[in-house]
C-alpha cells in the first residue's frame, strides 16, 4: 500500500486487468482527495492561447504586452495547474522549506505530459540563483524533472543575485538585468534543435523571457516553455 506524500492518507490502487497482467503498476504519490484540490489547466476552456492564463479574450493582456517586445516570435507556454492555495502550500513546503521528497508528488503527471513531446527535443530547466540553491540544497526544477524520469540538459547558469534584487526599489525590480548565461560548449549543440524551457512557476513571465532570450542566442529551431504552475 502506498501513502499520499502530501497528507499521508493511504492510497487505494484500482487495478485493471491489463495492469495486473501486462503493465507494471505505477505507484501513485498523491491521493484523489489532494488531487481534487488542484485546479487543472486542461479543465479551463476560456484561457489565453499563448500562456494558459484564464482569459475571456484569445490572448491575455500580459501576452499582448510581451508581444510588443517580441513582434516576430510566437509564444507557446503550457502549464499543468493553476497557482491556487494548494499549489502555494506545496511550493512553500517543497521550495522554501526544502522537502525534497515532494518532488515526486507530480512525477506521473509530468512524465505523462512530457513523454509524447520528447523526441528530438531538448528539455532545459531554468536555474535559480546559486545563493538560493545553496540554502535549499537542491535545484527545485531539476529535481522535479529527475523524479519524473525526464532527461534534461543543463545549459543555463543563473549569475543574478536575487537578494540584491529584492532590496531594489519597485521600478528597478520591474526591470531586472538578464541573470542567465549560456554554457559556451552547448551553444553549437542546440543549433536548430527543438527546446522546451522548464520552470516551476510562471507569474509575470519575466524570468521565462530572460531564459528565452539567452537560449535564442543558440539559434534553436523552436522554443516552447513550460511551468508546473501558472
Ligand atoms: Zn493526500
Ligand atoms: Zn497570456
Amino acid at each position: 500500500m502506498s501513502r499520499c506524500l502530501w497528507c499521508s492518507e493511504a492510497i487505494e490502487l484500482p487495478m485493471s486487468f491489463s495492469q495486473l497482467f501486462f503493465e507494471k503498476p505505477k505507484k501513485p504519490y498523491i491521493c484523489s482527495n489532494c488531487f481534487s484540490r488542484l485546479d487543472l489547466v486542461s479543465d479551463i476552456t476560456e484561457k489565453c492561447v499563448s500562456c494558459c492564463k484564464p482569459s475571456k479574450k484569445e490572448r491575455c493582456q500580459d501576452c499582448i504586452d510581451w508581444s510588443k517586445h517580441y513582434p516576430n516570435d510566437s509564444f507557446k507556454h503550457y502549464s499543468l495547474y493553476y497557482y491556487n492555495s494548494f499549489a502555494k502550500d506545496y511550493m512553500e513546503k517543497y521550495k522554501i522549506m526544502g522537502d525534497c521528497e515532494l518532488s515526486l508528488l507530480f512525477s506521473h503527471a509530468l512524465k505523462n505530459h512530457f513523454e509524447p513531446s520528447l523526441k528530438d527535443t531538448a528539455v532545459i530547466p531554468i536555474p535559480s540563483s546559486s545563493k538560493s540553491m545553496e540554502k535549499r540544497g537542491f535545484n527545485q526544477v531539476e529535481l522535479l524533472l529527475e523524479s519524473a524520469g525526464i532527461l534534461f540538459i543543463k545549459v543555463l547558469e543563473n549569475i543574478g543575485d536575487e537578494e540584491k534584487q529584492a532590496k531594489k526599489n519597485k521600478q528597478d525590480r520591474l526591470t531586472p538585468p538578464q541573470p542567465f548565461i549560456v554554457d559556451g560548449e552547448m551553444k553549437q549543440k542546440l543549433k536548430r534543435k527543438k527546446i522546451i524551457l522548464v520552470d516551476d512557476l510562471y507569474t509575470t513571465g519575466r524570468t521565462m523571457f530572460h531564459a528565452y532570450d539567452a537560449i535564442k542566442t543558440c539559434q534553436p529551431k523552436d522554443i516552447q516553455t513550460f511551468s508546473l504552475f501558472r
